[in-house]
C-alpha cells in the first residue's frame, strides 16, 4: 500500500499538517520519532499560545494536537525515527530505523530543532551527571543544589527561572553583557533573587569528581583579559539555541549553511513532492503557533500537489 502523505515530526508542525491533511481526507501516517510532542514537552507553561488565556502544558498542548488530528483519521507511527527517504523512485520509500519501509507520494519534513552544545568533550560525557541541555526534563535531579546555565537568549532565561523552583542558587553565564532574550523573561530572570549573573565568560572545562559528579567549571573572560577562573558549581545546564534535525536526509535536499531546509514557493523543498514545516527550516520564528502555521502551510501545499499529479 502506498500513502498519499507521510508526515515525519511530532510537534506543532507536524500534528497540525496531519490534522489539515485528515480533514482532508488523506490518511496521512506520522512518525512520531523518540521525543514525541518534541520540544513543547520539555517546557512547563506554555504562556503565548493564543485558545489558553491560563497557559497550557507543553506535553497537555501536544496531546491535544495529536487527539485532534487522529479524530479525523490521522495515524500515528508511535516511537518511531525515520532514518531515510529513498527520493530516487517515485512514490518515495521511508524507511524507519528498524529497517520498516513505507511508501509515500508525498512527504512533509517536519523534524524541529534539537538543542545546540558548547562543544566540550566532557559536555557529553558527563551528561546525566550534572550536566544537561533541557531544564524542564532534568531540573528536579538538582533540588537544593546550586547550579549554572549558559546562554542569554529567552530559553536561558526561561529555564534559570524554572530552576529556582528546585535549586538553591543558579547563576546565568553569558558571553556578553547583552541578552537576545525578550525584555520581559529577562526583567522577570533579574528580578528573582535566586539567579546570579557572570558575564562576559565562557565555560572552557568541566570538572567532576571520581563518580563524574559535576564539581566545578573553569570559565574564561571574554573581554580580552584572558585568563581563567574556577567556579563551584554542582550542575551545568546548555541552553544555548538550536540545530535543525536535517542529519537523515541526503545532500538532495538543500539547506542553509547551518542546516535548516531550503524553502520555496511555500513550504516545498528541493525535492518535489517533499515539503517542510516548522523549525526545520524556519530559524527566525520558531514559535509553537508559528510552527502550526508552517504545518498547515505544508500540508494544503502537499493536497494541491497530490491533487495536481491526480494521485489524490
Ligand atoms: P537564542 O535566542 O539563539 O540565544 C542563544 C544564546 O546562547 C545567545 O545568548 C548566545 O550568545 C548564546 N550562545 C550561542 N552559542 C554559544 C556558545 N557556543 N557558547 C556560549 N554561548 C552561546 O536561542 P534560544 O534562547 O534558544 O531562543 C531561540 C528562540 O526561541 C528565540 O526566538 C526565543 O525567543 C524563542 N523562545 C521563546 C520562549 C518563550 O517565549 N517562552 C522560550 C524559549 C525560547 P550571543 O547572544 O552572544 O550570540
Amino acid at each position: 500500500m502506498t500513502r498519499n502523505l507521510v508526515i515525519i515530526g511530532s510537534g506543532p508542525a507536524g500534528y497540525t499538517a496531519a490534522l489539515y491533511a485528515a480533514r482532508a481526507g488523506l490518511k496521512p501516517l506520522l512518525y512520531e520519532g523518540l521525543q514525541p510532542g518534541g520540544q513543547l514537552t520539555t517546557t512547563t507553561d506554555v504562556e503565548n499560545y493564543p485558545g489558553f488565556p491560563d497557559g497550557v502544558h507543553g506535553p497537555e498542548l501536544m496531546e491535544l494536537f495529536k487527539k485532534q488530528a487522529a479524530r479525523f483519521g490521522a495515524e500515528y507511527a508511535e516511537l518511531r525515527n525515520v532514518a531515510k527517504i529513498h527520493t530516487g523512485k517515485k512514490p518515495f520509500t521511508v524507511e524507519d530505523d528498524m529497517g520498516e519501509k513505507v511508501d509515500a507520494h508525498a512527504v512533509i519534513i517536519a523534524t524541529g530543532a534539537s538543542a545546540k552544545l558548547i562543544g566540550l568533550d566532557k559536555e557529553k560525557t558527563l551528561m546525566g551527571y550534572g550536566v544537561s541541555a533541557c531544564a524542564t526534563c532534568d531540573g528536579a535531579f538538582f533540588k537544593e543544589k546550586e547550579v549554572a546555565i549558559v546562554g542569554g537568549g529567552d530559553t536561558a532565561m526561561e529555564e534559570a527561572t524554572f530552576l529556582t523552583r528546585f535549586c538553591t542558587k543558579v547563576t546565568v553565564i553569558h558571553r556578553r553583557d547583552q541578552f537576545r532574550a525578550s525584555k520581559i523573561m529577562l526583567e522577570r530572570a533579574k528580578a528573582n533573587p535566586k539567579i546570579q549573573w557572570k558575564l562576559w565568560r565562557e565555560v572552557v572545562d568541566i570538572e567532576h569528581d571520581e563518580k563524574k559528579k559535576v564539581t566545578g567549571l573553569v570559565l574564561k573572560d571574554t573581554q580580552g583579559k584572558g585568563g581563567t577562573e574556577k567556579f563551584a558549581t554542582q550542575g551545568l545546564f546548555v541552553a544555548i539555541g538550536h540545530q535543525p534535525n536535517t542529519q537523515f536526509l541526503g545532500p538532495e535536499f538543500e539547506r542553509n549553511e547551518v542546516g535548516y531546509l531550503k524553502v520555496s514557493n511555500g513550504t516545498r523543498t528541493s525535492v518535489e513532492g517533499v515539503f517542510a514545516a516548522g523549525d526545520v527550516h524556519d530559524p527566525n520564528y520558531r514559535q509553537a503557533v508559528t510552527a502550526a502555521g508552517w504545518g498547515c502551510a505544508a500540508a494544503l501545499d502537499a493536497q494541491r500537489w497530490l491533487e495536481h499529479h491526480g494521485i489524490a
